[in-house]
């Protein structure tokens, strides 16, 4: 049987042996773009990333393309995709396509119960989007596209057969070979004449999501359009030990609407690298890779020095837990409150989305 990822379900913890066994490449320096998603290793590998890069030095166009599926309320797990997005859709030959993933939800997510309820999270979740940044024309929702994209689904639907499906997932779940279409057709389908045109792509993803790269690709090739160019990026752990940051497990994130009150409660209770008693860290110092406190800040802070600095005064035992935390809740709060305060300005657009 083929190895794979399960993208519904995989927390991916030796990413070593991953590049080795999926073929993913990691990124050279000469690569490197200026975000600290790529100065922190955040963005940990791609496929075929120098296609697009050299559109990029070369400024002429790309594609670049994500979408959320619009099961619950977005995290700040959900914040890195969206903010990737956001730095790669200021350079000025990108074509932005960002899909609001509302059949996806409702197909693959069984706690979706209905359409209705799908897009009462689009709603939601498109006022957040807005707010980090993604320009408005960027936007699509799956259920209010044109004709020619759905034409394309059943195109796609005729070059898979059940064995490859298998093969590359493992199960033939009804729901989950809908929403896979549907995600083939969001990465390809701006390269079709009646879109963008044949050109290099670009879409983040998480190394779970790597099926649905290969998959995808594989589909690009049928169609003569240029093979998707991937970038892996880590996804943010949840505040508990062990596990991803997940909208099922309220506990283990924070989102982006929670108030200060919850922002503070949340890290207070977040799993540290600190020892058991202040005497003890202040002489061994703490652990800050493997800490939740530091994580957030490494993946939201902008602020590279005083990451750093951090992370030096953590294991020299020059700052303790607490101090840290207070630190931390300070600028999440700080953070999320403008960001909520945007988020205002954008619901009258929102609600009239559907
Ligand atoms: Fe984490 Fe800060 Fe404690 Fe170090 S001092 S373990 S970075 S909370």
């Amino acid at each position: 049987m083929e190895k794979r990822f399960d993208p519904w379900s995989s927390n991916i913890q030796n990413y070593e042996s991953a590049f080795d066994e999926f073929g993913l490449s990691k990124f050279n320096d000469n690569l490197k773009l200026n975000h600290y998603f790529f100065e922190r290793n955040i963005i940990i590998a791609h496929r075929d990333f120098d296609k697009v890069y050299k559109k990029i030095k070369e400024k002429k166009p790309f594609v670049q393309m994500t979408g959320i599926a619009t099961s619950g309320k977005l995290h700040l797990g959900h914040k890195i995709d969206i903010d990737l997005f956001v730095f790669f859709s200021k350079f000025k030959n990108s074509k932005n396509y960002f899909a609001l993933s509302d059949i996806d939800a409702y197909c693959s997510r069984e706690k979706i119960k209905s359409m209705e309820e799908a897009k009462k999270y689009a709603v939601n979740n498109l006022a957040h989007i807005l707010a980090l940044g993604v320009p408005l024309k960027a936007i699509y929702a799956q259920s209010k596209k044109e004709p020619r994209y759905y034409e394309f689904i059943f195109e796609i639907s005729k070059k898979i057969t059940k064995n490859m499906f298998e093969a590359v997932y493992g199960h033939l779940d009804l729901g989950k070979i809908e929403a896979s279409l549907l995600q083939y057709a969001d990465i390809l389908h701006p390269q079709l004449k009646e879109y963008e045109g044949k050109m290099p792509s670009l879409t983040g993803i998480g190394l779970d999501q790597d099926s649905h790269a290969r998959m995808t690709r594989d589909l690009a090739r049928k169609f003569n359009l240029e093979l998707s160019s991937f970038i892996y990026f880590l996804h943010q752990s949840g505040l508990r030990q062990g596990s991803k940051m997940s909208s099922s497990m309220p506990e283990t994130a924070i989102y982006l609407d929670d108030s200060q009150q919850e922002i503070k409660k949340k890290i207070q209770h977040a799993f540290t690298g600190g020892l058991t008693s202040a005497e003890e860290q202040r002489k061994k110092g703490g652990n800050p890779d493997i800490c939740k406190v530091h994580e957030i800040l490494k993946f939201h802070n902008p602020d590279t020095k005083f990451v750093k600095e951090i992370y030096e005064r953590c294991r020299k035992g020059n700052i303790l837990c607490g101090e840290c935390k207070q630190i931390c809740s300070d600028f999440v709060s700080d953070m999320l409150k403008k960001h909520q305060e945007k988020v205002k300005k954008f619901i009258p657009i929102t609600n009239k989305f559907y």
